[in-house]
């Protein structure tokens, strides 16, 4: 086999060399990988690499966690490095494509990393942000750019980017995509990327419509595989405590008030549950930050930040809004409720345990959440031991600085919605309903030139045709609403 480039080392090379470089990386690439901290390859990317360097797509099963970006990365940058700066304006040689806003800055970053010292060009296309900047930044075009379906489709179908150079495609994280109502989005941005691309497809999971997408989207993949979280949660201790809805806000004050609890990830179904344990937290004395769909993006980056360098010790999220995110050194995961979905609660907990650290998982149970609770023993394959029963106990007194609240849950408040479960699908016009009846007050300013972050749950917009919204933002966002999809 010939050199690609100096990156890309041949094969029959390979016996000889161990860890990155026995997979093929080699050159300035394999220097910055190594000076990244990536000495020896993980499983996904072992298995990811070599083939993707060959040219051939990949269908991969791997999580945030497993190591799957610099999967996708590395043969990319190796690919592109050496390509020169020669670029068409308004392209983009490669595109990865992710569900939140999170996941793909951190993917920028890990990029970054990667091609340290390598003239690679990269850009972040976000909703929730300014467009305007990043409009400019792809204007000359760029080698990798990092986006959400929404914004994208909308710069494409303003002729902003032109997808007909985009010689390589990621989708990561699949079945969250499919979960946010973005299926057809990304179809449409896949098609309009060039038809000899190669294409890498990650999911967590493999329901039937990701394996219908990989057919359509993939040639002839490799199919690679890490197992998945819910069978080495065992560096997580998991454990239940047994408290009335009433009950768990006193419950989880009492428990933070223990200091072994040193960097706290505490999960919310709603994003209206989210604000109201951080308000209480708050209350109660305690530094905690809160990431959910409805916070603008500087709010979430904020916040996200704090919580990594240390300036606040508890971070409350919701699923989506935490989906993704790496903070090393997370001791504790704690469920305020139980998620909706089983497999959300493999996601939350992974949070913690992260490379081969211990970490510790406790869920907040209501008896309504019995069933939930099931589920999830089944999904995990283990019953998880009650470690306090607080059900015997009176409910507490009720605060009467909250005599004006109530406990609610407003219609498009989870978000897991992703338009399957309650037939709504992310930004589409109730979204923007809501900002004017946002049960918390919390609605922001409107920086110039973006949409709310209200109207764009996890950054997106209804998802659309190319064509069919052409010049038409009102009817795009704030039109009418189709029967169908009324709240
Ligand atoms: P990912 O699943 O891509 O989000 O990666 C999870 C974490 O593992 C990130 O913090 C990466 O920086 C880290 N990581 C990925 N690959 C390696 C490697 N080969 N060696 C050490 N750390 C790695």
């Amino acid at each position: 086999m010939n050199l690609t480039n100096e990156n890309t080392l041949p094969n029959n090379d390979a016996g000889e060399l161990s860890g990155f470089a026995a997979l093929g990386i080699g050159g300035a690439l394999l220097k910055a990988t190594l000076a990244a901290g990536f000495t020896e390859p993980k499983p996904i990317q072992v298995q990811a690499i070599p083939p993707q360097l060959e040219g051939r797509d990949i269908f991969g099963i791997a999580q945030t966690g497993s190591g799957k970006t610099a999967a996708f990365a590395l043969p990319i940058l190796s690919k592109i490095i050496g390509l020169g700066t020669k670029r068409r304006p308004k392209t983009a040689r490669a595109l990865i494509l992710a569900p939140t806003r999170e996941l793909a800055v951190q993917i920028e970053d890990t990029i970054k990393l990667l091609a340290k010292g390598a003239h690679i060009s990269t850009a972040l296309v976000l909703g929730g942000v300014s467009r305007f900047s990043q409009v400019k930044k792809i204007a000359p075009g760029v080698d990798i750019l990092i986006a959400t379906p929404g914004r994208l489709t909308d710069l494409v179908r303003e002729g902003d980017l032109i997808l007909a150079d985009t010689k390589w495609l990621v989708l990561d994280e699949g079945d969250r995509m499919l979960d946010m109502g973005f299926i057809n989005d990304v179809k449409r941005i896949a098609k309009a990327t060039a038809p000899d691309r190669q294409t890498a497809l990650f999911s967590a999971t493999m329901p039937d419509e990701i394996a219908e997408l990989a057919k359509g989207l993939l040639k002839d993949p490799v199919r690679v595989e890490v197992s998945p979280q819910s069978t080495t949660a065992a560096e997580i201790v998991q454990s239940v405590v047994l408290a009335r809805t009433r009950q768990k806000r006193q419950v989880l004050s009492k428990m933070l008030a223990d200091e072994a609890m040193r960097t706290v990830i505490v999960f919310s179904r709603t994003k209206h549950g989210a604000d109201r344990v951080t308000k209480d937290l708050v209350r109660d004395g305690f530094e905690a930050a809160v990431i959910h769909g409805n916070k603008s993006q500087n709010a979430r980056q904020k916040a996200l930040n704090d919580f990594r360098d240390g300036s606040v010790r508890i971070l409350v999220a919701t699923d989506i809004a935490a989906r993704g995110i790496d903070v090393p050194g997370i001791s504790h995961v704690v469920n305020f409720d139980l998620p909706d979905e089983a497999e959300s609660y493999v996601h939350r907990i992974g949070r913690t345990g992260r490379n081969g650290r211990d970490g510790i998982a406790i869920t907040l149970c209501d008896p309504s959440e019995n069933a939930k609770l099931r589920q999830v023993e089944r999904i995990i394959r283990m019953k998880l031991p009650v470690i306090a029963d607080h059900l015997g106990s009176p409910d507490p007194q009720r605060d009467p600085r909250e005599k004006t609240e109530r406990h609610f849950e407003p219609a498009n408040d989870r978000e897991h919605h992703g338009g399957r479960r309650d037939g709504r699908r992310p930004g589409n016009g109730g979204g923007k309903k809501h900002i004017a009846g946002k049960p918390n007050g919390e609605r922001g300013p409107k920086p110039q030139g973006e949409r709310p972050a209200a109207a764009q749950p996890n950054s997106e917009r209804k998802p659309g045709s190319f064509k069919r919204f052409k010049g038409n933002n009102k009817r795009r966002f704030g039109g009418k609403r189709p029967a169908n999809r009324a709240a």
